[in-house]
């Protein structure tokens, strides 16, 4: 059995099962389809200037983690007040992305509904705790912007009322919008029933992959013909000042080395609208008038919200590194602050304190990991 199956402990951090970092415990909050409400912002700004380091990290799935926790219990009870960790069971395995923009700006579907219903429907069953952590859904309203980050089950639209359903690469067939949730599910319960020691679908066998198929295959209809034109992508990065498809504006902001302090969080809970953390790490602020937005840029930059496509704090990331991770060589954030004030960052950048890459785009760019011997620089391809 190789490493990539499940014969060692899934150590995919939670709220419930946290991770014992070099630097204290670390929680992971997931977001589906990385949308989190005001109150709950306000809620985690609170727990991490209380209980943690005082920032939430963001993730590349679109998560939030919270370091250097001083009481687990204490922030796992306001987590889950906060409605943020419906379940105990489950709480790993609600990786959902969704096209960040669906329903706001262009796109064949608004797939925000998927989002909700497929996360209703993972946490009613059992099944679907023995998940993985890593197991990705994903749901793509047509832009392609999901899909390029490779999830195991994804859902692409054609159409507002019709989406291709894939597996990995491949296409399983054709359902209504409306089925989507069910469909991925089933999807995903025979994995779990068909290779429960597989993390992802890229672990499974060529004999488990094809079961897979031939039951999906039973129920859906046969994609018809080749997927439409694919639409326009959207912006990237998503930093600045957009208008909405219903008249709104949606601000898009970056924060260096993707740390949100705890008090810029409670600036931008205060606003009162909805909150999307994106897998660029990106903050969205959504649902704007233009007098909200003016005031929002003009009280948040100040304040290390970046509004600004240009920054080079748009191009880069990296790891925790050293001393929060134990297995770093080096200390990675403050290296990548100094570099990025010394010279012009021209290509996307990952910096990682060791050979694992965590946080890694999923696309090209230039990776800078740290050797016992100093910074090594290769590029991967995406
Ligand atoms: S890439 Fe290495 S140093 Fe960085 S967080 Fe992961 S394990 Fe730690």
């Amino acid at each position: 059995m190789t490493d990539s199956h499940r014969d060692r402990t899934d150590r995919c951090p939670g709220v419930f099962t946290t991770h014992a970092a070099a630097d204290g415990a670390l929680a992971r909050i997931r977001l589906p389809g990385g949308s989190i409400t005001a109150p709950q912002l306000e809620a985690l700004a609170e727990g991490t200037a209380e209980y943690g380091d005082g920032f939430l990290e963001i993730t590349a799935r679109g998560n939030l983690q919270i370091r250097g926790i001083g009481d687990t219990d204490a922030l796992g009870a306001l987590i889950v007040d906060a409605g943020l960790a419906p379940t105990s069971t489950h709480d790993r395995a609600r990786n959902i992305e969704v096209s960040s923009l669906t329903g706001r700006i262009g796109g064949a579907a608004d797939l925000r509904p998927v989002v909700a219903e497929l996360d209703d429907l993972l946490r009613a069953d059992e099944v679907f705790a023995r998940l993985s952590g890593r197991f990705l859904f994903g749901l793509d309203d047509g832009r392609g912007d999901v899909l390029a980050r490779h999830p195991d089950v994804t859902a692409v639209a054609r159409t507002g009322s019709v989406a291709d359903v894939l597996l990995g690469e491949l296409t399983l067939g054709s359902v209504p919008v409306d089925a989507l949730a069910s469909e991925m599910t089933a999807v995903a319960r025979d994995m779990v029933q068909v290779a429960p020691s597989a993390w992802r679908v890229g672990d499974l066998t060529g004999t488990e992959h094809a079961a897979i198929v031939t039951a999906a295959s039973a129920r859906l209809d046969a994609a018809v013909g080749e997927p439409g034109t694919p639409l326009a992508a959207s912006p990237s990065p998503i930093v600045g000042w957009f208008d909405q498809d219903d008249g709104a504006v949606l601000l898009g902001g970056v924060v260096e080395l993707a740390r949100l302090p705890a008090r810029l969080a409670q600036f931008l809970a205060a606003v009162g609208k909805p909150i999307i953390f994106t897998p660029e790490r990106e903050i969205l602020l959504c649902d704007l008038d233009e007098a909200v937005a003016e005031t929002v840029v003009r009280v948040l930059a100040p304040m290390g919200l970046i509004f600004d496509a240009a920054s080079p704090w748009t191009s880069v990331s990296c790891c925790v590194g050293a001393p929060g991770c134990g297995r770093a060589h080096a200390a990675v954030r403050e290296d990548l602050v100094l570099r990025v004030k010394q010279d012009p960052v021209d290509e996307r950048e990952h910096w990682s304190g060791c050979e694992r890459g965590c946080g890694a785009p999923t696309d090209a760019h230039l990776r800078v990991e740290a050797t016992p011997d100093g910074y090594r620089r290769t590029h991967a391809h995406g």
